[in-house]
Parts: structure tokens; sequence; C-alpha cells
């Protein structure tokens, strides 16, 4: 074996998600795997979703292997340290090399390298990790002046040039997902929600700036598989795996309008329609848009909006009119396809009166499903960068993410928890009573707790400084 890729994510310790329970395999080890297979090199890759951190530890020890590969994000760097700890003081394992790579390493080198880690993948993995077991695998001392790297000498982190990014996305192979129980995923989903769930990635990059966003992995750009590509991927997919729906994790799915329209000529002309979910953005969407994306079997759209103040939807450079969101919003369900948005609340100068813009843009245009976060400032951000000397310190770097920092807000931070349950609350109570059903208990429940997370909200504002 020449690596041994895996992560630190295990679906038992995460009581939210057990909740949830939609898990998605590890796309981008699976994209790192099938490259460095095709390119010659022998992989094993160890998917903690359904196992643990005991036995993650046992694979190691009995495999020994020359280098270990650790996907890092936001959610699992805590576990990711304390695996790198762990290799470090386990004595078999000190000829084991470890290479970090993931969405959290980029603005994190000196936390991750400090840890453990011998080179940390800076962007895109594929090649980048090619070039480094290849060096590293005969030996070539050369190997810490690869572009893509960072690395560390004498307690100081180096970080080489970057690496070109891969252009033509269709010269990558299909993620290796015959390396991870596909079945146990689609077991998980079909149990829990009646449907099986695939992901499947046809974008990277993003050519949008909104400053609280991270791009830390295929940065600003736009690069897309082409329709025929991700035709193929869909027909092997639904052949190999027959899945009943799929997500495309690509963050924004309607981006070209040319491109959408050659990928459903390309399902077609496959006879293919599949049922699946995607995430846009309101000003990337029209009529003619939503009905070709039914047409191809879209059956839930997610709009970012963020908020219904059009202020801090500015403040966050999102570059989108609320009011179109609302039109796309009702439009995507005139059209039969369920519309989901994703709210913050919490952002830097965002005011009480911005958030009962909010309350007002969702229950006029009262989407199916809609999702809250409170804004935290992740590092490498523009938010985090505008908010220079404001962020307050989130504790010991190795066991806290960026979603514990906090920064200094218009309201205290647990104003924004009874916020949250405020606009949901108020929301699901909209909508009862727009269906007829406002004086049935449920419904009332739901107007009582708005009201008592009002009260919370103003208890925190008047008294929480
Ligand atoms: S929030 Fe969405 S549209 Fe904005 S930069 Fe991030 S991925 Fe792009």
């Amino acid at each position: 074996m020449d690596i041994l890729l895996t992560h630190g994510y295990c679906l038992a310790d995460d009581p939210r998600e057990q909740k949830i329970m939609k898990p998605y395999p590890p796309l981008g080890i699976l994209y790192v795997s099938a490259y460095l297979k095709q390119q010659g090199f022998y992989v094993d890759v160890l998917d903690t979703t359904f196992s643990s951190f005991d036995a993650q530890k046992a694979y190691i020890l009995e495999k020994m292997p020359p280098v270990i590969g650790l996907y890092a994000n936001l959610m699992t760097k805590p576990r990711i340290v304390e695996i790198m700890k762990w290799i470090r003081n386990e004595p078999s394992l000190q000829g084991t090399r470890i290479l970090v790579g993931g969405p959290d390493v980029t603005h994190n080198l000196e936390g991750y390298l400090g840890h453990g880690a011998d080179a940390a993948v800076v962007g895109e993995g594929e090649e980048t990790a090619a070039a480094l077991l290849a060096a590293w695998r005969s030996n070539d001392t050369g190997w810490c002046s690869l572009p893509g790297i960072a690395w560390m000498k004498d307690g100081k982190v180096v970080r080489n040039p970057a690496r070109e990014k891969v252009r033509n996305l269709d010269v990558l192979p299909y993620p290796d997902r015959e390396s991870v129980d596909m079945q146990a995923y689609l077991n998980t989903w079909k149990h829990h929600h009646g449907h099986s769930a695939m992901s499947v990635s046809t974008q990277r990059g993003c050519p949008y700036t909104c400053k609280w966003c991270s791009t830390a992995v295929y940065g600003q750009s736009y690069r897309r598989r082409s329709p025929a590509h991700v035709a193929d991927e869909l027909a092997y997919l639904s052949e190999r795996f027959a899945p009943d729906t799929f997500w495309f994790v690509d963050d924004v799915f309607t981006v070209s309008y040319r491109w959408l329209a050659s990928l459903a000529e390309e399902l077609s002309s496959r006879r293919l329609k599949v049922k699946f979910e995607c995430i846009t953005r309101a000003d990337r969407m029209n009529e003619e848009v939503l009905g070709i994306l039914k047409a191809m079997g879209c059956f839930r759209i997610w709009i970012g909006a963020e908020s219904g103040s059009q202020d801090v939807i500015d403040a966050m450079d999102r570059r989108v009119d609320v009011l179109h969101v609302r039109d796309m919003i009702r439009a995507a369900r005139r059209h039969g396809i369920e519309a989901g948005t994703f709210i913050m609340l919490g952002y830097p100068g965002e005011t009480e009166a911005d958030i009962r813009e909010t309350v007002r843009h969702l229950k006029s245009s009262l989407p199916d499903q809609f999702t809250i976060t409170v804004a935290y400032p992740i590092r490498g951000t523009s938010m985090h960068r505008e908010l220079d000397g404001k962020v307050l310190a989130s504790g010991d770097w190795a066991t806290t993410t960026d979603r514990d920092l906090d920064f200094i807000r218009t309201y205290q931070r647990k104003y924004y928890d009874f916020a949250v349950r405020h606009v949901v609350n108020e929301v699901e109570w909209e909508k009862a009573r727009k269906q007829g059903h406002a004086l049935r208990p449920y419904a009332i429940k739901k107007r009582l707790a708005s009201g008592a997370a009002r009260l919370g909200m103003w208890y925190y504002k008047t008294y929480g400084k």
C-alpha cells in the first residue's frame, strides 16, 4: 500500500446528524483515491462514517501504512488533530508520514503542521497528492519544493507556490465509490426517509464573493465537467447503485443556462430521468430554467438568500435582490419543485429590524424548508478579515473549530439562539394560518413559542451587554 486515505467523521459521534440521518460518502477523498489509483498507486480508503475512532486506530495499526492521508473539514478538525497526535505518539507508527488536506487546512497551516502533519495539501488534492507520493516513494528530498503543499522548516510554515488547478475536470476519474460501503449509505437513507440518495459533483469553485463563504479548496473559479461526462456518470450510477435520488453538491447548479440545457439534452438522449435536488442562487434562475429543471427530474431546489433584509444581503456581498429570491421560491413551487432556502442570523451589522425583515421574507415566500445558522467568521473569509480585532478568542485551537469563533456582535450571542427559535416558530405558525389551521393546538403552540422567544430576545437585548 502507498497510502491510506481516511477522515475524522463518525456518525455515532454526531447527535445532530443522528436526528437527520442523511449521510453521504466523503466525495473529496474518493476523488483523490480514484486519481491516485489511475496513476498507479496502491490506495486504501478507510471510511469511518459508520465506524468509530477505536476501530480506525485498530485498522491503522493492522495496516501500518507508509502514508496516511487525512481529510479535514470545519467539523472534523478536532478529531483529525487527535488522530495526528495519536499517530505521533504511537511507537509502531514512527515511520508513517501524515499528509493532511481539505477545506479546513488552507488557513490553519501552522496548527495542522504543528500538530504532526508532515505536509499539507493547499487547494485541490489529486495532482498534488500524486506528485508528493511519487517523491516520498522514491525518497526524493526535493518533495518540499513541490507546488501546492505547505510544510514546516525549523518550526516555521513554508507555503510553496500554488499548483495550477485542474482545468479540464473530465480528465478526472469518477469518485472511487467502490472503496466505501455505498450500500450502507443507501440503506440508511432508505430506512429513515423512504428513499435513497447519492451525491454527485459537476462543478468546482464558485465565481461569487459572498463574504462569509470559504473557497479554501477550489478557489474563486468556475470549472465544470462537460454535460456528457456528467450524464455518463449518472447513467453509470443509476445502473450500478440504483439510488432513488441524486444530490448535486455544486455551489450554484444553474450558474450556466447553456450548460444546464445541454445536460438536459444529454439526459434526454440517454432516456434518463433522474430525481434530484440541488442548490442555486435566485439570480441564476428564471421560469425557463425552472421548466428545464422540472423536466430533468428536479424535485427540490435550495435557493440561497441568507437574509430577508436587502441591507444585510448587500453587506454580505451576495449580489442578489431579495424580491427576486421571493419570486423564485414561489415560482419553483408553481413548477412543482419544492423550494428550500438558507438563512443566516447575526451577520455583522444586522439589527433586530433586519431580523423582522427576514421573518417577513419567509412568511411571504413560505419555502417548503429552510435552515438557519448563526453567523461565525471562518478563517480566510472576507468576513473574518473585516472583523479584524473583533473576533473573540475561541480557546484551544486543537479542540475547537471555526464554528466556535465568536465576535463582538450587535447583541449578545445568546440573543440569536432566541432569534432562531422566534423565526422558526413564527414561520411555522404562518404556514398553519395560511392552511386555515390557526386555531389547532400545534399552531397555537408555535405562536406561543414564537412569543416566548421574542421575550428571550428582548431580555438579552436589554440586559445582555
Ligand atoms: S455562498 Fe454560494 S454563491 Fe456565495 S460564494 Fe459561497 S458558494 Fe458562491
